[in-house]
């Protein structure tokens, strides 16, 4: 598998094959290389990678080649040009937004996305001196008129966690291009293999590997993957100075003189390098053998899931069911323009009939585990209105898209008859 093009061979195949040529003792399994540091041949090659002149390891907080090969294949899979991984999907968010914006600067984002992040942005960028401005996901009109001189990030999720909604991706990408401003898109729910965000005009794809590329619930990770000419960009664009003058803290280095990915090596050598949430490569190690499996996973996930949507919206006791697989679903349209065969995951959120039927069926399933987490390859149930919701109020919880009947299912990979049968009999009983 020497010399493995990337633009050569489908994404099922780089899944399995990316950025690994076989180490000394051709092991067919990435070796995990557990070791801190490395040795230099001399002090003259020591300087030179201290100063970027050649590439290579120095130290495991920076790169590590196991971790490496999880980056770079997971680049490739997404058909990105370079991948950079951190210790969970909230560092690499974090993470891209401190390189792209810094104290005095805004980002634009969605209303709906993940909680997590609405945190980090809301409330710690806050305290880094970085603003943000919210626009509706569901009208793209919204956006321009907070666009400034300042904006550095647009950002959105392709399939948001946990509303299900999906935005009008190409739009807000022209937007972007308009400004000269960089996107970035979490694709966490959708997986490379259901969207392909460089096909439709995205600069940075974001995903925590937690979810269903490690896809057995076994450990953290994240990734910040960059498209192929980010760099022209970036050089001379005043919206990114970070990239266009000297770098004290490198020896005056101005990064978009660099022939290698901008973005990325900066994110190794500024963020990675002086904050330090560096994936171990035990853990890397687990979420390859994930992402050998993901595309079979996540149409299994998504297959099943639009079986279960169809059931439960069929059921007299089920008010309203969200899924962009079904046709009553507003995101349906998008969800055929913009995801591949129209697949949409195995997220879901029903409407039971009250607040206590709603917290009932999930005690009475068996086969679902309340869990707040998505993407496991067992199917997880959880009530957010009494749980990872609780603490909001109910015009919070309102504008958060969160109901009192909600209930929401991440729907896993047993027999797909099982899990109907636990949900009747729970809804029923
Ligand atoms: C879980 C999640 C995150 C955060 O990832 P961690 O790996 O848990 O830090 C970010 N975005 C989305 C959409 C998620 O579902």
């Amino acid at each position: 598998m020497a010399n493995l093009e990337s633009n050569n061979f489908s994404s099922e195949t780089l899944a399995l094959h990316a950025a690994y040529n076989y180490d000394s003792q051709r092991t067919l399994s990435v070796p995990i290389y557990q070791s801190t540091a490395y040795s230099f041949e001399s002090i003259a090659q020591a300087a030179a990678r201290f100063g970027l002149q050649e590439l290579g390891n120095i130290y495991s907080r920076l790169t590590n080649p196991t971790v490496d090969v999880l980056a770079q294949r997971l680049a490739a899979v997404e058909g990105g040009a370079f991948g950079v991984a951190t210790s969970s999907g909230s560092a690499a968010l974090f993470y891209t937004f401190v390189n792209l914006a810094q104290n005095g600067d805004n980002i634009l984002y969605a209303n709906k996305i993940y909680g997590g992040t609405q945190t980090l942005l809301v409330h710690t960028l806050k305290r880094f001196g970085i603003e943000v401005r919210v626009f509706d996901v569901d009208n793209i009109a919204s956006i321009e008129p907070l666009i400034d001189d300042k904006t550095k990030v647009i950002f959105f999720e392709s399939l948001s966690n946990p509303q299900i909604a999906i935005p009008d991706i190409e739009a807000i990408t022209a937007i972007a291009k308009k400004h000269k401003i960089i996107t970035v898109c979490d694709n966490t729910v959708a997986t490379p293999f259901l969207f392909r965000p460089f096909e439709h005009g995205i600069d940075i794809s974001v995903s925590s590997l937690t979810k269903y590329v490690n896809g057995h619930g076994a450990g953290l990770g994240g990734v910040a993957v960059e498209r192929d000419g980010l760099n022209a960009l970036i050089k001379d664009n005043p919206r990114y100075p970070a990239f266009n003058t000297p770098d004290e803290s490198y020896h005056g280095l101005v990064y978009s003189s660099l022939p290698l990915p901008n973005f990325g090596i900066r994110l190794i050598t500024e963020w990675l390098r002086n904050i330090g949430a560096t994936l171990a490569p035990q853990v890397a190690w687990i979420h390859l053998q994930g992402l050998e499996t993901l595309e079979l996973r996540i149409k299994r996930h998504s297959d099943s899931a639009l079986k279960v949507a169809e059931f439960l919206e069929s059921h007299p006791k089920v008010s309203k069911v969200d899924y962009p697989g079904l046709k009553s679903s507003p995101y349906n349209a998008k969800l055929k323009k913009y995801f591949v065969d129209s697949r949409a995951s195995g997220l879901l959120n029903f409407e039971a009939q009250s607040y206590d039927a709603a917290k009932k069926i999930c005690d009475t399933l068996k086969l679902y585990s309340i869990t707040a987490n998505i993407g496991d390859s067992k199917s997880l149930v959880i009530h957010p209105a009494s749980t990872t919701h609780s603490q909001l109020s109910a015009k919070e919880l309102e504008s958060a898209g969160i109901t009192p009947t909600g209930v929401r299912l991440s729907i896993g990979l047993e027999n797909v008859d099982d899990l109907i049968a636990d949900l009747k009999n729970a809804i029923e009983s």
